[in-house]
């Protein structure tokens, strides 16, 4: 679990202000939902034989004896909270929600213990089209963010029927070839035998590439979603890859289910990850509503901002100041006020807790400000300020504290202008 530290923030704040206004562009309504929740609406929702369920939950229980889980993931809540306040009651829904997620994994680059998802997810729209916009709204978002590389790839899982049908197919394979198959998977084999297509295991890759596919087993219906999906992919040029092999590592999903991977981060290189679940809400005792949706790890889409370069870290601060000794602590602090409540806009720092005048101007070198106002007895006598231009080449100005707030306007308007 990592603390998010004062110099990467701003990177945060950038990055949810822009996945902020997408959805808004989208149509998509903000929900907030809890951290915490039953651990029955996890095993129920994500699925007892997953990973995530059997190993990494963080499991309590809590004063009355309730067993409560830290969410792992923010469908099965957001599902829940959609059921129990109405939201899908003959209506459609775009949704979205941001936040903290829980998982007890190995930590590794790309892997931690308490990570953030953006979740997005629409209601009641049974068509390939909802699919279609989900994937177009993820690819403006990357090209937004200036992200190049990453590989969508796609598959549908058909319906409920294909894949028990899929599943005796695959049954029967495992079945053949069970010396080859680690702890987990044979124990996974009869509860969820598709699950071990997920499997992480590389020793496994080999046996797994050669199983039968469920692409081949698709129905009628799931393949006609599937062919209109891509038919609408291609119609705003959007690349992908077909992999038979793309099962996802929870349960719901069912028809289209898709994944944008990058190279550039290592083993995990899943940056969004979603899919169709129509049978999760009457499942969860909603009433039949169909649904899909898909989570981005942040964590992981910061580091790929960071490697693409287009994270760069702008100034927080335009203005420091500078005040040394005591008089000029008393009128500095109501400078700062009179030229914030004028420039509502403009980022002040006072450099409070007194101090030399040189160790003054070392700390409003550091602070990155375009500008140092300082102030010592000679500005608090004559109300005047110093002015030092911190990044140009410019000579230092001497004006009257009430023409401060206009030269700084003119100041900073010409920042914006070179920028
Ligand atoms: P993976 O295959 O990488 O384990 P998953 O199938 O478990 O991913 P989802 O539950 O679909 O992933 O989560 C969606 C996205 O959330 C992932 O694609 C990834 O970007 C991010 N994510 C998942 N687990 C973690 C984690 N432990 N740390 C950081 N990000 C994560
Ligand atoms: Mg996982």
């Amino acid at each position: 679990m990592n603390d998010i530290l004062p110099n990467t923030t701003a990177s945060w704040l950038v990055l949810e202000s822009k996945l902020t206004d997408l959805m808004a562009r989208y149509g998509y309504s903000q929900i907030r939902l809890p951290v915490v929740e039953k651990t029955e609406l996890f095993q129920r929702a994500v699925g007892a034989a997953t990973d995530i369920v059997e190993k990494e939950m963080y499991t309590f229980k809590d004063r009355n004896g309730d067993s409560l889980s830290l969410r792992p993931e923010g469908t099965a809540g957001c599902v829940r909270a959609a059921i129990e306040n109405g939201l899908l009651h003959n209506q459609r829904q775009r949704l979205w929600y941001s936040g903290p997620m829980f998982r007890h994994e190995r930590p590794q680059k790309g892997r931690y213990r308490q990570f953030h998802q953006l979740g997005v997810e629409a209601y009641g729209m049974a068509g390939p089209d909802i699919d279609a916009e989900l994937i177009m709204l993820s690819a403006r978002l990357w090209q937004e963010l200036g992200i190049k590389g990453l590989e969508l790839q796609i598959n549908s899982l058909g319906s409920a029927d294909a894949r028990a049908r899929y599943r005796g197919q695959l049954l029967q394979y495992w079945g053949e070839h069970k010396e080859q198959l680690d702890e987990d998977s044979l124990r996974r084999m009869e509860a969820n035998p598709l699950r071990i297509l997920d499997s992480k295991n590389p020793a496994m890759q080999d046996i797994i590439a050669q199983a039968p596919q469920l692409i081949d087993a698709l129905d009628q219906e799931s393949r006609e979603h599937f062919a209109q999906f891509r038919a609408m992919l291609d119609s705003v040029g959007i690349s992908y890859r077909v992999n038979p092999r793309l099962v996802r590592g929870l349960d719901y999903y069912n028809a289209t289910v898709f994944e944008w991977v990058t190279d550039q981060l290592g083993a995990q290189g899943t940056v969004c990850a979603g899919g169709r679940y129509d049978g999760l809400v009457a499942q969860l005792g909603g009433r039949d509503t169909t649904a899909i949706g898909f989570a981005i790890g942040l964590e992981r889409l910061l580091e790929l901002l960071q490697l693409s370069a287009n994270d760069k870290q702008a100034s927080q601060l335009d203005v420091c100041l500078v005040m040394v000794g005591e008089a000029a602590q008393a009128n500095g602090i109501v400078l700062a006020e009179s030229i914030r409540s004028a420039l509502p806009a403009l980022r002040l720092q006072s450099l409070c807790g007194g101090g030399s005048f040189k160790s003054q101007m070392k700390r409003a070198d550091k602070s990155g400000a375009h500008v140092a106002l300082i102030l010592a007895d000679d500005e608090v006598k004559t109300a005047t300020v110093g002015l030092k231009f911190l990044r140009d080449d410019q000579a230092q100005q001497r004006l009257e504290q009430t023409k401060v707030a206009q030269r700084l306007t003119e100041i900073l308007a010409g920042h914006v202008n070179k920028a």
